[in-house]
Parts: structure tokens; C-alpha cells; sequence
């Protein structure tokens, strides 16, 4: 390497330790995330953009309306005015749920079927608007572009600066590497996301009992098969579904809104 590429190593190693100082919401995880938050937004527009271009819109207003309902009451106690929130069903029967970063939420029609009351509607979008308000998506991103910068001279130059950051960074690295691709969300993510769902869910007025029997379902469904692409890299249905029983009694009491 010459001292030419060697600086500019340097300084986008400088510029990501400098922009990586983030922490996930109610965790208080550290993050390795060096994508702004204005970025991220408009990445996540643009990427709902293609998404409404590819998959088939729902033009059903009962559903709709629902979705959009619930959402907002969600997004109204994660208080991120500077999210783009919006709420959209897709007509395809897949067991199918997102949310982009800076909020843009998608629910397949396949899902609403599944679903037996707003509080189990409210679990899956608590966990998915829980993925985007703890930023996974531009975690991930910042993974990868970690990645592609090269492993071992960003790892080094970061390892000299701060032990914490060198263990992020060969973490994301590592994942990686090992599976040839970045994992789609990590397993931590993933549990996050459980829980932060659990809090908005509850926070915005909703059982947060319904989460167990939301993932219950989810689980007698994907008995015996090859669980959905999103699901994927989730936990062992019985790990999930124990962890969040386990949190149950904690959020209820602590973020059950003021009745
Ligand atoms: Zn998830």
C-alpha cells in the first residue's frame, strides 16, 4: 500500500471512529454506525420507492386504515420527528413484515391473516419499527462498508485508538466473512428488536402478551419448513418466546402507559 492510499485509509478509519460513537435506544448497546441519520432516511425513502414499484399495493382501505392505526400510535411514542413514518399493505400471501430505516413500514396481507386481534397486528410492527429505531439497518450498512474497507488495516488502526471499537469492528467483520455475505440482521438485532417492540407496543397501549402468541403462531407455521428469508437469522422460536415472556412482567410495569 502507498502512503497515498495509506491516508486515506487513515482518515476514513478517523472519520468512522469519530461518526461510530452510537448507542441503541433502551439497550444502551453500543453501535458501530457510521451512516448519518439524514442518509439513512433518504436511503430508506428511496428503497420504499422501489418497493411500491415492485410488489403489488393493497387497495384495500379496511386493512389500510388498520395499519395505519396502529402504526402511528407506535410511531407517535417513538418519538423520531425526523422519520419519514409511513404505512403500506402489500397484497402477497407471505407471513411478511418490515420496516426501512427512517420508517417506512411494509405488511403483506398473508401476515393480516395470521394475525387474530391489533395487539398481535402490534407486536410484529413494535418489532419491525423496533429494527429502524435502533438503526440496525444502518448498522448493517456500516458493517459492510467496514468490511470493504479491509479487514486488517482498519481493524489495526482502530485497535490503537480504542480496544471497544476493535472488538465491534471484528465482529461485523468476522460475521461477514464466515457466511461469504453480511447476515441480514444479527441475532442480537434481532432479540433487540423484541424487545424494543415489546416496549413500544406497551408504551402505545397495546398486550404486550400478544407478542408470545404472535410468535407462537409464527412458530406452528414454519413447523417443519425453512422459515421465511426474513426470519431466517431470528432466534430459535422457543429461545425468542421464552426471552420475551421473560421481559413481559419489567415492561408491563414500567411502560404501561397511565391508565
Ligand atoms: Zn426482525
Amino acid at each position: 500500500m502507498g502512503i497515498r492510499q495509506y491516508l486515506i485509509v487513515m482518515g476514513l478509519v478517523w472519520g468512522a471512529i469519530i461518526a461510530a460513537c452510537a448507542t441503541a435506544p433502551y439497550t444502551d448497546r453500543s453501535q458501530f454506525i457510521i451512516v448519518s441519520a439524514s442518509q439513512e432516511v433518504s436511503m430508506g425513502a428511496q428503497a420504499a420507492q422501489q418497493v411500491k414499484q415492485k410488489e403489488h399495493v393493497s387497495q384495500d382501505k379496511a386493512a389500510g386504515s388498520r395499519v395505519r392505526g396502529i402504526g402511528e400510535r407506535i410511531a407517535k411514542v417513538a418519538n423520531r420527528p425526523d422519520f419519514k413514518w409511513e404505512f403500506t399493505v402489500i397484497e402477497k400471501q407471505d407471513l411478511n413484515a418490515f420496516c426501512l430505516p427512517g420508517g417506512k413500514v411494509f405488511v403483506y396481507t398473508g401476515l393480516l391473516a395470521l394475525v387474530e386481534s391489533d395487539d398481535e397486528l402490534a407486536a410484529v410492527m413494535g418489532h419491525e419499527i423496533g429494527h429502524a429505531l435502533a438503526r440496525h439497518g444502518a448498522e448493517r450498512m456500516s458493517m459492510s462498508m467496514a468490511t470493504q474497507l479491509g479487514g486488517q488495516v482498519a481493524s489495526a488502526a482502530i485497535g490503537m485508538q480504542n480496544p471497544a471499537y476493535a472488538q465491534l469492528f471484528n465482529t461485523a467483520y468476522g460475521a461477514g466473512a464466515q457466511v461469504g455475505v453480511l447476515l441480514p440482521f444479527s441475532r442480537e438485532q434481532e432479540s433487540e428488536a423484541d424487545y424494543l417492540g415489546l416496549i413500544l407496543m406497551t408504551q402505545a397501549g397495546y398486550d404486550p402478551g400478544a407478542a408470545v402468541t404472535f410468535w407462537q403462531k409464527m412458530a406452528a407455521k414454519s413447523k417443519g419448513k425453512a422459515p421465511p428469508a426474513w426470519l431466517s437469522t431470528h432466534p430459535a422460536d422457543e429461545d425468542r418466546i421464552a426471552a420475551i415472556e421473560k421481559d413481559l412482567d419489567f415492561v408491563r410495569k414500567r411502560y404501561a402507559p397511565a391508565k
